[in-house]
């Protein structure tokens, strides 16, 4: 895209009709770190929605809100009971990065490498959406396909729910890197509940590795029910084969992303099992 001209609108309203006006003309600007990566050089008008109040986390309810313009160094720096979204952020990029790029920018296009999607699917997050009206979509719904086909009409995503972690669960990820700052090879997430020594439920996500971020629903059946011990992660984890196309990338055949994945999601769901034993408040 080429930035040719800036709105800065006052108010979500004001924002949604400016971009509703321009049509294919216009975009909204977040962070505008993705810019970097979208080659097409169609001239545009942004949007900046950053000046609209919805730089924010605060507790709601069972959940921890986000707004959808919080920078990542934010989300990285913000310590809670029952958070846990700090440790990915640290592990996005560099500091300059984090500093610019916002939540919101991390997940309404979704680009192979991004982090955050795989953990809002394994966390169980909404998404509150703007049409004029405020809806609220699950994680596996927002992430079903691409988001930014959702923001075509002019809406904007204004916040995301994370639900608080509640007692015994927990909640572990792991991004497979090259260097400290490069993109992900295969990045994991995964929330477990435990009832005393047996797994109650699962949820764990993939990324990177794949066409597209997503559930591992067959990881998640080989858990539930079963004790959480390292046979059972194993035998769990060794089902992740069969559970997506890993691919290529960055050099990786697909059986070794495959491979990768494996040894992965088997550390993911280790760390999440030792932080829902240690909380059983
Ligand atoms: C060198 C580099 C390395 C990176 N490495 C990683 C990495 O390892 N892992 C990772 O997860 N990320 C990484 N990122 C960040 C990621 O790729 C995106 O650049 C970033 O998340 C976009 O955030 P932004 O706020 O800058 O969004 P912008 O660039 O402003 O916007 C991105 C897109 O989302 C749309 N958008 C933004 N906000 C909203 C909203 N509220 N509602 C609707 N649409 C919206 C915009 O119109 C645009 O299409 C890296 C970025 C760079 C530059």
């Amino acid at each position: 895209m080429k930035l040719c001209e800036f709105l800065r609108p006052a108010s979500l309203p004001a924002a949604r009709d400016n971009l509703r006006e321009l049509g294919v003309k216009g975009m909204i600007l977040a962070g505008g770190t993705a810019l970097h990566f979208m080659q097409d050089h169609t001239p545009v008008t942004a949007v900046d929605i950053t000046r609209l109040g919805l730089s924010y986390i605060r507790p709601d309810g069972d959940f921890y809100r986000i707004g959808a313009t919080t920078p990542l160094s934010d989300i990285q720096r913000f310590r809670a009971p029952r958070w846990a979204m700090h440790e990915i952020c640290r592990r996005i990029s560099t500091h300059q990065i984090r500093n610019v790029s916002t939540l919101g920018g991390n997940i309404c296009r979704v680009f192979p490498w991004a982090d955050l999607p795989v953990v809002l699917l394994a966390m169980n997050a909404r998404m509150v959406v703007y049409s004029g009206h405020e809806d609220e979509f699950t994680a596996d719904e927002y992430f079903a396909t691409q988001p930014a086909k959702r923001f075509l009409d002019g809406n904007i995503l204004t916040s995301v729910k994370v639900p608080s972690l509640k007692a015994h669960h927990g909640f572990g990820s792991v991004k497979v890197v090259r260097t400290a700052a490069a993109f992900s090879m295969v990045t994991i997430a995964a929330v477990l509940e435990l009832d005393g020594a047996q797994i109650k439920s699962a949820r764990v996500a993939a990324g990177s590795a794949l066409p597209f971020p997503r559930r591992l629903p067959e990881v998640e059946e080989a858990l539930i029910g079963k004790e959480a011990d390292p046979a059972v992660f194993k035998e769990a984890a060794a089902r992740a084969g069969a559970a997506a196309p890993w691919r290529s990338r960055e050099g990786m055949t697909p059986e070794y992303s495959r491979h990768l994945a494996e040894v992965s999601i088997l550390d993911a769901l280790e760390r999440a099992a030792t932080f829902a034993r240690g909380r059983a408040e």
